[in-house]
């Protein structure tokens, strides 16, 4: 096929589609601002998932965000729709918005407590994952003691499941992922995680962790940080060699994208006494002094223009650019009433 159909067919498709990232960061400080994610929109992309806190932060600064967050979403009706169900997504779509979640990087913000969940469910969180790298009374991370899923994290599971939010496993470790896959009665997702079979980093996953999450039904998400990908020089050609490792390894129906995009707003964020050492630790890629390229939204058409160019049909390439997140959606989310 000439490369003008391709780059015409490509430009068509990607504003056609549903267009879904699994996880973005905004400073998680209240004066951030949201109306960053324009570039999102502006990149083709329907819906994003925030996050609005991990396990290193207060709880007083998680609700401060997520006040600030809510606020500054209900005070542009014309640009966003806060999302409650998968209908919201699809309405926001029609309409020209950005459809907008948040979700929570680590189960400490909970207290030990499962009825958090459902509050935070109540507050717009869509979307969790128990351990943020490092290992708590819940569970394992994946850069600390490969340990199992406590009891506690089993009742936080039952929770999470009862709330109706999707179950994510990204940053966590592989025993308490693999126990959390096992235990969970809806699907599972890694809102942003890469391949361990590409690219050497505990924080990657490994084949059997894809398998688990597609036979729960779920999806991996894979994301665009330079350092997870293993290439340093091409952000979105290695990812495009991601996604199609776990096309060829579960089919195009698990896979989807999770940019993992940082908006700097030179706003400190970091709490109080905050030891970056122990939560990135250098001995695994952080702070090394390599220069690593990270994909931006604006490049996301590059995905789709990739894709197709490997040879993927119409109907996968949908799919995977926001169709299977929205299926689980709206598998897992309950219903709400017509706002
Ligand atoms: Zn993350």
């Amino acid at each position: 096929m000439p490369m003008d159909d391709l780059s015409e067919r490509a430009a068509a498709l990607h504003s056609q589609a549903l267009v879904w990232d699994s996880h973005a960061c905004l400073p998680l400080h209240p004066d951030a601002d949201i109306d960053a994610l324009e570039r999102h929109r502006r990149a083709g992309v329907d819906f994003v998932s925030v996050n609005i806190g991990m396990d290193m932060n207060p709880l007083g600064q998680i609700m401060a965000v997520i006040a600030s967050f809510r606020a500054q979403l209900g005070a542009r009706p014309e640009r966003y729709v806060a999302v409650r169900d998968a209908d919201d997504v699809l309405r926001a779509k029609a309409a020209g918005k950005l459809a907008v979640a948040f979700d929570l990087e680590g189960g400490v913000p909970l207290g030990e407590r499962p009825e958090m969940v459902q509050l935070f469910y109540d507050l717009g969180v869509r979307q969790i994952h128990l351990a943020y790298n490092r290992n708590n009374s819940i569970g394992g991370g994946c850069y600390d003691e490969d340990v199992p899923l406590s009891g506690l994290g089993r009742r936080i599971v039952r929770a999470i499941n009862r709330a109706g939010m999707l179950m994510d496993c990204s940053h966590t470790g592989y025993r308490t992922s693999m126990d959390i896959m096992a235990l969970s009665d809806a699907p599972v997702i890694y809102s942003h995680a890469n391949l361990l079979a590409l690219a050497a980093n505990a924080r990657n996953i490994r084949d059997d962790q894809i398998d688990a999450c597609a036979a729960t039904g779920g999806v991996v998400c894979v994301n665009g940080i330079g350092r997870f990908l293993g290439d340093p020089a091409a952000a979105t050609l290695t990812m495009l060699r991601h996604i199609d490792y776990l096309v060829q390894r579960v089919g195009p129906d698990h896979v989807g994208l999770g940019l993992d995009y940082e908006y700097e707003q030179g706003l400190p964020d970091s709490p109080p006494g905050f030891d970056r050492a122990f939560w990135f630790p250098p001995e695994h890629g952080y702070g090394d002094g390599v220069q690593r390229r990270n994909a931006t939204p604006e490049q996301l058409p590059e995905i789709t223009a990739g894709l197709l160019g490997m040879g993927y049909g119409e109907a996968a390439t949908r799919k995977i650019l926001g169709e299977n997140m929205l299926a689980l959606a709206q598998r897992v989310w309950p219903p709400q009433q017509p706002a």
